[in-house]
């Protein structure tokens, strides 16, 4: 930091105060965590200095021997700790393991079969009008994902997201009662709709899902599974979700990203069956440049964490960790999407428990030392910016090595902080949905209970 000091001090002021802010405040958004320090050196280093389009062995650079060592670690840790016949570990984050499995879909569904009814040898025989057919059938695709507002993410078909606008797209929600998904109206939807990828996984849902059912329904719409479990991935990992909870076997394609619960570097991956190899491999050149070699080695690194029996404790308190936060604010009155949890997300409903909209709950945890996103919540009144939910997960704090009587205090400290926080009313007096006070001396005390922990 001296050295990074002399040549640009403000970054050196940032690095050090984003230091400051992790370790002093409660660190609960659900996508985040802290990375371990062998983890965090691999991706500090002159790797990050070195081209390598192309794949393992076919680059389109010479001197790429060290980066193929790389990326094959990577990609043999991956492979083992998830029981896959094929994993591709370039991605640069989960938006782009998203497109790479895309578009690796669409080049199997389509363009191959179609080079072979056009008996075409090499994409040079095909003429325009060829072209033109293709590109019809590549961007004339259906895809089903969750809703945003049920908990799905943007790359599952959302309007302002590309995977909503090079695909012909529709969502499927959650039950409006329990909140649960629902794989009668899911299939329903989809012997309707006809995707052609059906989308699992998710971002703001609190349960598990049932991966077996899923690719029952995919099978009998003809649909490829593809399943993004950025998410959950370390929950996958540590063998917390195993049986039908484990997308692996039963989808044909999965993406992660190796950040959140998997306590990687930022990064993305896609794993697959052999059968969608070859064009998970073509990640590079169709949506990727040259693979981030040092972020590779920070995955290789953190893969082989993940691979020690100790990961699947840390997975198990994540899990056991959520529920006693779950717990511990609905025996302080709150109301959760779902009624709990059984993942490592719990999805608080700010508006039914404390009269405010998302974005006042997050402001005043953060004055109060708890970092939390806002978030929808299914059919959210106060729509996708101000929401009605704070969304909270567990993976950080179970890093820093909180237990579940930890969560407890964590809980008291989240439902004093916000019973002691109201809206500041609008001039017509309605309460308004961005402006809030707090109780004189709540936030700094939560404060100080947050830096105690
Ligand atoms: N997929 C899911 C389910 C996610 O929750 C996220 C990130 O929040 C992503 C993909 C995108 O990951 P990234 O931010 O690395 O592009």
């Amino acid at each position: 930091l001296t050295l990074v000091g002399q040549t640009e001090p403000r970054i050196a002021e940032a690095i050090k105060a984003e230091l400051h802010d992790q370790r002093h405040s409660l660190k609960l958004i659900a996508s985040e965590n802290y990375a371990s320090l062998t983890t965090l050196l691999g991706l500090g280093t002159w790797l990050s200095d070195k081209y390598a389009e192309g794949t393992i062995g076919h680059r389109f650079y010479a001197g790429c021997q060290n980066i193929d060592t790389v990326e094959s670690v990577a990609a043999e840790h991956a492979r083992e700790l998830f029981g896959a016949e094929y994993a591709y570990a370039q991605p640069h984050s989960g938006i782009d393991a998203n497109l790479v499995a895309y578009w690796a879909i669409l080049s199997h569904l389509v363009e191959r079969p179609a080079l072979e009814k056009y008996h075409a040898k090499t994409v040079n025989d095909l003429d325009q009008a060829d072209w033109d057919e293709l590109r019809y059938a590549l961007g004339n695709q259906r895809l089903m994902g969750m809703s945003l507002d049920a908990g799905g993410h943007l790359t599952h078909g959302f309007r302002h997201n590309i995977s909503g606008k090079m695909f012909d797209q529709r969502s499927y929600g959650t039950d409006p009662v329990t909140g649960l998904l629902d794989y009668d109206a899911l299939r329903k939807q989809a012997k309707e709709f006809k995707p052609a990828i059906l989308v699992g996984g998710y971002s703001a849902y609190p349960r598990r899902i049932n991966f077996a059912i899923m690719r029952e329904i995919a099978d009998e719409v003809g649909a490829v599974l593809m399943v993004d479990m950025a998410h959950f991935a370390g929950l996958v990992a540590g063998k917390v979700f195993t049986g039908d909870e484990n997308p692996v076997p039963f989808a044909q394609i999965v993406t992660t990203t190796t950040h959140k619960s998997l306590r990687g570097p930022r990064g993305g991956m896609v794993l697959a069956t052999k059968e969608f190899a070859d064009d998970v491999d073509r990640g590079c050149p169709m949506v990727l440049g040259g693979p981030l070699g040092n972020m590779m080695a920070g995955k290789a690194v953190a893969l082989a964490e993940a691979r020690q029996p100790s990961f699947q404790d840390y997975a198990q308190q994540i899990a056991d960790n959520a529920k006693a936060l779950a717990e511990g604010l609905l025996k302080r009155g709150a109301t959760l999407v779902t009624g709990g949890t059984d993942n490592h997300i719990v999805l608080l409903d700010v508006a039914s428990s404390f009269g405010l909209t998302g974005r006042q709950a997050e402001g005043a945890l953060i004055d109060s030392g708890v970092v939390t996103n806002r978030n929808s919540i299914p059919r959210d009144p106060n729509g996708a910016w101000y929401t009605s939910g704070i969304r909270l997960g567990t993976p950080a704090l179970t890093s820093r090595g909180f237990t579940t009587s930890d969560m407890d205090v964590v809980a008291g400290l989240i439902a004093d902080a916000l019973a002691a926080t109201k809206p500041v009313m609008t001039s017509a007096g309605a309460p308004g949905k961005a402006k809030y006070t707090i109780a004189d001396g709540v936030a700094e005390r939560t404060q100080a209970a947050a830096d105690e922990l």
